[in-house]
């Protein structure tokens, strides 16, 4: 399975859109790891998770990669830094002459709906097609089996992280973005899963905000230590956000001796 880190970032990008403070200007000066665009990741190619305001900034950063061609579209939930639904009406012919079949998306009930409200006649055309996802239920998206889980992030909607296997090797990866401590259904679902890597939202870092819809670094170590992975399988920490107070340098050297590594945009992993 290969993973691409699209991005990294939280809802206001790292260093934040509208902010300069201390640690923006710290991380801007620095460059390279530190700067982080609105999270998603793409897999195998053709399955990308969430698709956040910065999707054209990524086609254009990665050119190697051609993030036009996915077949697939996953919604973690509808946060607007997951969730840039119009920008799917440049899959209309007026503007994608070239693109084939329709492209399958992938959500919640709640998700959907709310997709269909933002671009409803591209449901009509039909250049999307819509594919409602339940919880702890696996499906099949393109050659990859998805089971969504149920996350702890926003009250008023269902949230999904992701569990994707590969059936030919196996394979197993958690995508745990955006999300507080799970609920005990979560973790008891989670228990007896081997995973061969996991990747985790850090959005508070080492703050000392008391929102609970995202973790705290110290929150992240005692999540790894709950889940059953395999030996030598990577964790990387993604979702970073600026009033986390942690550079990528810091938060890497915090993370190294609980063998947590830090992820940044364009980093890719096999499994
Ligand atoms: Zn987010
Ligand atoms: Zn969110």
């Amino acid at each position: 399975m290969n993973v691409f880190f699209l991005g990294t970032g939280a809802a206001e990008g790292f260093p934040a859109l509208f902010s300069r403070t201390p640690i923006n200007r710290e991380a801007l000066r620095r460059g390279g790891k530190n700067l982080r665009l609105r999270s998603g990741i793409l897999l195998d190619k053709t399955i990308r998770v969430d698709l956040c305001p910065d999707a054209l900034a990524q086609v254009h950063k990665y050119p190697e990669r051609d993030l036009t061609a996915i077949q697939h579209l996953l919604f973690t939930h509808t946060h607007d830094d997951h969730f840039a639904a119009r920008e799917l009406q440049y899959l209309s012919c007026n503007f994608a002459p070239d693109r084939e079949g329709p492209l399958q998306v992938w959500g919640s009930e709640q998700a959907l709906t709310k997709l269909q409200g933002e671009v409803k006649h591209f449901f009509e055309a039909p250049l999307l097609r819509s594919c409602v996802l339940e919880p702890f239920v696996e499906v099949q998206v393109g050659h990859l089996f998805v089971t969504p889980i149920t996350a702890y992030h926003k009250s008023d909607e269902l949230c999904f992280n992701f569990l994707f296997r590969e059936a030919e090797t196996d394979k197993r990866l958690l995508y745990a973005s955006d999300t507080g401590w799970y609920a005990p259904k979560t973790w008891e679902f989670l228990e007896s899963i081997p995973l061969d890597g996991a990747i985790i939202e850090c959005g508070r870092g080492v703050s000392q905000s008391t929102y609970e819809g995202h973790l705290t670094l110290e929150q992240c170590i005692a999540f790894k230590e709950k889940l059953a992975l395999k030996l030598g399988a990577p964790i990387y920490l993604t979702h970073i956000c600026h009033t986390g107070l942690l550079l990528h340098e810091e938060m890497s050297e915090l993370c190294a001796p609980h063998g947590i590594s830090v992820a940044y945009d364009g980093l890719e992993l096999s499994l």
